[in-house]
């Protein structure tokens, strides 16, 4: 055991490992019963579409083949829709696989990654395993404090992480804020917008195109399938990027990443407008149900651009997570995130929605 110690990296045993919202079926086995319902990962809880389904069941009779390593149908359709080449597009088993791309081409041992804290928490710990030193930049008011975060570049600084729409607290930086942040910022950084949440910013007028910084600065952003397009369970997402960049991270990418079946349903997904236009209203009604209610509760919360709420229950969250927990709900107890008053609840389907005001409204009542 002891030479096991000689194994070890320090940077690696120092890392918390990501604590994922709590499966489905471990409540059903500890409290067996069937009917749970899950609002903790910001998941789709509608479902994937039924030309997903038929997509998929379509690559079933090719499994004995390798994916193919390019994604060309997939990138071709990101690109034809995204107007780009597919020399800049970079695709992952789920978009955190591109996170962790990033830091392992570009950080290394004492080289500088920026966050925001709290955010999300994948960056810090994939950087901290590349050996990187983390600067933290507290939040303002929930939002991305851009200003900081330029003043905390220096010389070992590697790449900057912006999550827009921000998970846990849904708020984002606008296109004025971040046309101020880009201005003058030296090349020798990578400016990482990840926007997980994407597709449920419509609307958002003042919500900046990020990919029209890609012709002058190093900037890569990236999208998810695993939301609002409701793929989370295959793994996909994608990177948008300049091509030396796009180059550079494929020598470090594993030849086979992306599975054959999400390439089938990602490239259907692209196609089915209809799927996410009605998404995106469910989605929108239920926060709009969600917000009404907890102000009835009289209970804070922060207006979000997603399909999650990050709401303040000024009291110990971990407690009503676990009461809501035996009423077979389960949301997302924010104490990782240091927000010990706080649980982030993901929009569900109405009838969702309406099973969790009532649950919420007896635990918290007493
Ligand atoms: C969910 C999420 C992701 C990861 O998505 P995958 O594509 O499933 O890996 C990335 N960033 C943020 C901020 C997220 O909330």
């Amino acid at each position: 055991m002891n030479d096991f110690k000689n194994l070890i990296k320090k940077n690696i045993a120092d890392v918390t490992a990501y604590p994922p919202g709590k499966p489905i079926e471990e409540l059903q086995r500890e409290l067996g019963i069937k009917k749970i319902i899950k609002l903790a990962s910001n998941e789709n809880p509608l479902g994937p579409s039924p030309k997903l389904i038929t997509a998929i069941k379509d690559g079933l009779s090719n499994l004995n083949r390798y994916p193919d390593g390019n994604c060309f149908y997939l990138k071709k359709k990101l690109a034809q829709r995204l107007g780009f080449s597919q020399s800049q597009i970079i695709v992952g088993n789920g978009s955190d696989e591109i996170i962790t791309f990033a830091l392992r081409a570009f950080v290394g041992e004492k080289d500088e990654v920026i966050v925001a804290h709290p955010s999300f928490l994948i960056y810090e710990i994939a950087a901290k395993i590349c050996g990187a030193n983390i600067v933290r930049v507290p939040l303002n008011n929930f939002c991305y404090d851009l200003k900081k975060m330029k003043e905390a570049i220096t010389e070992q600084t590697k790449i900057i992480f912006i999550a827009n729409p921000d998970n846990p607290t849904g708020s984002y930086v606008n296109k004025e804020e971040v046309d101020e942040f880009l201005q003058g910022l030296p090349d020798s950084l990578i400016v990482y917008f990840d926007e997980a949440y994407f597709e449920y910013t419509q609307g958002l007028s003042d919500f900046p195109d990020t990919l029209a910084y890609l012709k002058d600065k190093n900037v890569i952003v990236t999208r998810s399938f695993s939301k609002a397009y409701g793929l989370a369970g295959l793994r996909l997402g994608y990177g948008v990027s300049r091509p030396e960049i796009i180059d550079y991270i494929n020598k470090i990418r594993e030849p086979f990443n992306v599975n054959s079946l999400a390439q089938l349903a990602g490239t259907a997904a692209l196609d089915d407008q209809d799927y996410l236009v009605h998404v995106q209203e469910i989605i929108f009604e239920g926060k709009k149900y969600l917000y009404d209610n907890f102000d009835r509760l009289g209970l804070r919360y922060i207006r979000s651009a997603t399909n999650f709420i990050l709401v303040d229950l000024n009291r110990s969250a971990t407690e009503v997570y676990g009461e809501l927990l035996k009423l077979g709900i389960i949301v997302r107890d924010m104490k990782a995130w240091q927000l010990d008053n706080f649980i982030r609840v993901t929009v569900g389907t109405m009838e969702e929605n309406k099973i969790f005001v009532e649950a919420l409204k007896k635990v918290v009542s007493h």
